[in-house]
């Protein structure tokens, strides 16, 4: 069985309003063991929505509606659906009852056009909504003589998830053959998509009934693994094995087995290893430092820091020799590897790194182009420095470094 999204609003066709509602959903659907293969957004017009409710019951077989539900004039998946299904909409009573209840409460009048939300579809479950006025509504059953359920479940974000949970999860997996699906997601810092692709295809061929998704973002990538059984178990042996065949061929380049961020697995090793990290940041201004820090508990393993971005104070803070930025600029493999032993030693912390590059967009020169990055990792056996062109504009550059930066570090305590 197959499911398919339609989101109705003509605001999620704005640049400032997105559809988060069908990631929810396709989460949900997911989890009970069900795909979903396709999803569109749909302003509030009837013609277009009755063609987008025609097409999605011609070729899926459980169709969910995201609002459209409220009692405006451009309100109008009730009618849509009801066109599309060539059912008639009757007036439920009862809810118009609630719904002027509900006014009531609040010492308002219900003006007429709330009526509307009290239609139903005929023969459709409704399904009470406990955070605002517009119901949900379940319908299943043969339609052209097609196997269809079709939900219909207003926008807001609260309502919808409070509906879904509330009405459909267990209507849902009632009608379903028992189906478990199970996820792991490996994370790979600082190896390019295609190679890590090229590396990984040949073992993804051999498991047909695990489904892999690469997602790749700046300096990491995610190899999502899903797998549905019968049971959990067999479910999760599956996806493990494809998991752990991948990991083999990956080796140490993959710093996350469950889906921990590489901050998280920084922590984690620095506290296995009673260690301590202080950074010297000229480039990344900081970032490194937000990054480790975004984890509960950093205290115990981050010593601090310096953000050391004019000469002077990489002098004055980490222990740069003056003529030393003089001879080598700013930007070099020797002021790095200072920075990290400089702030190694003012912190006295285990580990110390230095970074010092060029983000850009401007100060690039033909030996020092724009996105040269030196990274240095100083510990009591000595100082290592990598360096690397990043591609891609400021914001891109400084994630990269930082982001090979901690890869040093996990690397390094691994
Ligand atoms: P009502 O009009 O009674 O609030 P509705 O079912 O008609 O309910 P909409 O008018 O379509 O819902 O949307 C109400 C709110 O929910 C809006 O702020 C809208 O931006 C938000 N919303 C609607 N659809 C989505 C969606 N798919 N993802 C995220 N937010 C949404
Ligand atoms: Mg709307």
């Amino acid at each position: 069985m197959d499911a398919e999204i339609i989101a109705v609003g003509s605001e999620l066709l704005t640049p400032f309003r997105t559809d988060t509602n069908s990631l929810y959903l396709t989460e949900q659907i997911n989890q009970l063991g069900v795909e979903v293969v396709y999803k569109c957004v749909v302003g509030d017009d009837l013609k277009r929505l009755v063609a987008a409710a025609q097409h999605a019951l011609f070729r899926s077989e459980i169709v969910i509606f995201s609002g459209g539900l409220g009692p405006t004039e451009d309100d109008l998946t009730r009618e849509a659906v009801a066109e599309a299904l060539g059912l008639p909409l009757h007036r439920d009573e009862e809810i118009l009852a609630g719904i002027e209840r509900r006014f009531a409460a609040r010492g308002w009048k219900m003006s007429a056009n709330n009526a509307k939300q009290a239609d139903v579809l005929e023969g459709a479950v409704v399904l009470p909504n406990p955070n605002g006025t517009a119901p949900g509504q379940w319908l299943s059953g043969k339609f052209d003589g097609r196997e269809r359920i079709v939900i219909l479940l207003p926008g807001p974000p609260h309502e919808l998830k409070g509906l879904f949970e509330a009405e459909c999860r267990e209507r849902l997996r009632a009608k379903l053959p028992p189906a478990f699906l199970a996820t792991r997601v490996l994370k790979v810092a600082m190896l390019g998509e295609s190679h890590v692709d090229a590396r990984v295809a040949p073992i993804y061929k051999r498991f047909a009934d695990v489904q892999t998704t690469i997602l790749a973002g700046a300096g990491e990538i995610q190899l999502h693994f899903k797998s549905r059984a019968e049971t959990m178990e067999a479910a999760q042996a599956r996806v493990d094995e494809a998991a752990d065949a991948v990991e083999e061929e990956l080796d140490d380049t993959v710093y996350s087995r469950n889906g921990e961020s590489l901050e998280q697995i920084v922590g984690y090793w620095l506290q296995m290893r009673n260690a301590t990290l202080a950074v010297a940041e000229s480039c990344t201004g900081g970032l490194l430092g937000e990054r480790i820090t975004s984890i509960g508990g950093s205290s115990r393993y981050f010593a601090g820091g310096a953000i050391v971005y004019a000469d002077a104070v990489k002098t004055e803070l980490a222990g740069v020799p003056a003529d030393m930025i003089e001879r080598h600029g700013a930007v070099s493999r020797e002021v790095a590897a200072a920075l990290a032993e400089g702030i190694r030693y003012r912190c006295e912390a285990t580990l110390g790194i230095g970074i010092t590059g060029v983000a850009g967009p401007s100060g690039g020169t033909p030996e020092k182009p724009v996105g040269l990055v030196f990274h240095a990792l100083a510990s009591a056996g000595g100082t290592e420095v990598i360096e690397r062109n990043f591609p891609g504009d400021r914001k891109r550059i400084r994630w990269f470094a930082t982001t090979l930066a901690l890869d040093m570090v996990r690397k390094k305590l691994m």
